[in-house]
């Protein structure tokens, strides 16, 4: 039923609260402070990403830059440089003279043309002019980059007709320039060290459009590879068609087509070896540049750069730390901001929960003293307070999809609860006294009202009872009406009903009787047995009584051991009955002790045409009375 314990938690609960309460403003600081953490975070991530990409993009202009710096700047240059020494000696007048002519005389002339050629550009490591038939005819040599140029004697001049650069550059047409691959120079069978990388540039010369031999120039190209770039950025790599390194970073691999060091294009670009070779321009790693219409060789040579990997990660370490700043600077401005933002949220938030505290305190003291109970339509119960639970003596679960009737006293008229449902079903306020009976059987009085409660259209939903409990009231109405010894109606209570029915009949023209009972020889029964068994032959007279008259009449101790019973709706032979029936009771009732005892009963009916008042209807029932006591008593007499 009721619980203490259950009383000192919720206060407990509260208690809590309250003392929660003071961290609102921490809380939603922390919320903001969070919240800006996770923006920040998201908002950091997505530019670090932007910027990864940007780091991306940058490398990809920077491998444009220097790729163009060398082709254009170095490469591309050198190359021109050799075909238009080439195609100098391959359109001198002299040579072209000599060629048409057959003019052995201009020989001088011609090597000297060489010589003094070779000797203007120090790169140039040979020079010849080779007949169609493949025979050499001018040769000028340059043993080393430090010594001269010399004319090789005549004695000495060699057949080249099956050397692949004659016979490549004999099927050529007018104004084309063969370029060899490019190679190193070999002396003696053996590599010369340091590595001198050497092109052969031809170019074919035709007499009356018949070929006439060619003209060749071998020159270092030194010089262009060691110009190319030495990017920070990129590691920069030359390979030929299969892979081969013409220019490796690491020096020790260039060349490997001749030196024999094992070095594979998969072991720099484990990855992206196949689509390097393959043409691709650009992969995860590397970007590359065709050189091949530029150098115009069987090398198929290709510019490769890869990005040095130190160079990304530091730009990508960069990217990160210019991140954690932004993103640290965002989180310390965030928390002045939380800091403030959080104040009118967490001010509102603390009202909300102070106004809650006091609604809940005042729930609990409604819940704890107020008697409420809301039920649906047809009267089971939904909700009950404990309050309720408390007087009525029914635990929550008891009461909760019980019939309200559950409490019904049986005392209680049924036309009560007519007139009550009817008004409420109306949607209409109920106020009345109602006689309620608990668990225990103990009868309580509540003071009740009950309220619809309805939605926006109008509907009830539901029905809540809010009660006073005014059984002590009712307690000393009772007292205050009730003869202490048989509990039946006092006289002044009786004076007061007989005063009120007489007004209903007379207004509504209905029957009213009256029966006046006196107890035979009652005198003796205290003298015989003593006052205390005189006063139970009292209670037991009232209670007999009690028993036998209906719901509607009314009985009460008129004095002594006289009793009297106002009768409604009763007619003279109705009354007169029921005093027989009563008289009869008594007569056959066995008295503890006393054994036998009788009344008479004098009757007698309110008579509307006489002006009949109480003073008048108490004496012409006296009278009656008067008259059976005389007939010999235990009478019933009408008059
Ligand atoms: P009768 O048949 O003529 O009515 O004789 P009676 O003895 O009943 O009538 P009487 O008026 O002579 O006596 C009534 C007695 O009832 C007198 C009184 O002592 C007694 N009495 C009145 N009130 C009480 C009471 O409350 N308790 C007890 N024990 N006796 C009461
Ligand atoms: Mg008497
Ligand atoms: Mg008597």
């Amino acid at each position: 039923m009721y619980n203490t314990n259950n009383n000192y938690n919720k206060f407990k609960l509260n208690d809590w609260i309250v003392m929660k309460a003071e961290n609102f403003k921490l809380t939603f600081t922390l919320y903001f402070i969070v919240f800006g953490i996770l923006i920040t975070a998201l908002s950091t991530l997505i530019s670090y990403n932007i910027h990864t990409i940007d780091v991306k993009e940058t490398i990809k202009r920077y491998a444009q830059e220097v790729s163009n710096s060398n082709i254009n700047d170095t490469i591309l240059p050198n190359i021109d440089k050799m075909n238009i020494i080439a195609m100098a000696l391959a359109e001198d007048k002299v040579l072209l003279q000599y060629i048409n002519a057959h003019d052995k005389t201009k020989i001088q002339e011609l090597n000297n043309l060489f010589l003094t050629l070779t000797n203007s550009e120090k790169n140039i490591m040979q020079a010849r002019y080779i007949d169609a038939s493949g025979k050499e005819v001018i040769r000028v040599n340059r043993d080393n980059l430090q010594s001269l140029p010399y004319i090789v004697p005549k004695e000495k001049l060699q057949d080249k007709s099956l050397r692949d650069y004659f016979v490549a550059t004999k099927k050529m047409s007018k104004q084309k320039i063969w370029h060899s691959n490019i190679d190193l120079n070999v002396e003696n069978g053996k590599i010369e060290v340091p590595y001198r990388p050497t092109m052969r540039i031809a170019v074919p010369l035709f007499a009356k459009n018949e070929f006439a031999g060619i003209v060749i120039v071998n020159m270092l190209v030194e010089e262009l590879f060691s110009a190319i770039n030495a990017s920070a950025i990129f590691n920069t790599f030359i390979i030929d068609k299969y892979g081969n390194y013409i220019l490796h970073p690491d020096n020790q691999y260039s060349w490997n087509r001749y030196t024999g060091v094992k070095r594979g294009l998969y072991e720099d670009f484990p990855l992206n070896a196949s689509e390097i070779l393959s043409g691709k321009s650009e992969g995860e790693n590397f970007f590359a540049y065709k050189l091949n219409d530029i150098i115009q060789n069987d090398d198929k040579a290709i510019l490769v750069l890869q990005p040095k990997s130190e160079t990304e990660n530091s730009m990508k370490r960069n990217n990160i730390v210019t991140s954690i700043i932004v993103a640290l600077l965002s989180i310390l401005l965030s928390i002045p901001l939380a800091i403030y933002a959080a104040s009118t949220p967490s001010k509102l938030q603390k009202k909300l929960h102070e106004t809650n505290v006091e609604l809940k305190r005042f729930a609990y003291i409604i819940d704890q003293y107020v008697i409420t109970a809301t039920t649906n339509l047809s009267g089971v119960i939904t909700n009950v307070s404990m309050a309720f639970n408390k007087t009525s003596g029914y635990t929550k679960e008891e009461l909760l999809n019980k019939k309200m009737n559950i409490i019904k006293h049986p005392d209680t008229p049924n036309n009560i609860f007519q007139n009550m449902w009817n008004t409420i079903l109306e949607g209409k306020r109920w106020t009345g006294e109602i006689k309620n009976k608990a668990k225990n059987g103990e009868t309580y009085w509540l003071d009740q009202t009950i309220i619809p409660i309805k939605n926006e259209k109008n509907e009830i939903l539901s029905f809540m009872s809010v009660g006073t409990d005014i059984t002590a009231k009712k307690r000393l109405e009772v007292l205050s009406v009730t003869d202490k010894l048989t509990n039946v109606f006092n006289r002044r209570k009786i004076d007061e009903i007989l005063s009120l029915e007489l007004e209903k009949s007379a207004r509504y023209n209905r029957d009213l009787s009256l029966i006046l009972i006196d107890i035979d020889h009652f005198k003796a029964v205290n003298d015989t047995f003593g006052h205390q068994v005189g006063d139970d032959v009292l209670i037991n007279v009232a209670s007999i009584l009690r028993d036998n008259i209906r719901k509607i009449d009314f009985l009460g101790r008129f004095g002594g051991e006289e009793f009297i019973i106002i009768c409604p709706e009763t007619d003279k032979s109705g009354a007169f009955s029921l005093a027989e029936e009563l008289r009869k009771s008594i007569e056959k009732h066995d008295f503890p002790l006393v054994k036998h005892m009788t009344i008479s009963l004098g009757v007698t009916m309110y008579d509307q045409s006489s002006n009949d008042t109480e003073t008048s209807l108490f004496k012409r029932c006296d009278a009656a009375l008067y008259l059976a006591k005389d007939d010999g008593r235990n009478k019933v007499v009408y008059q």
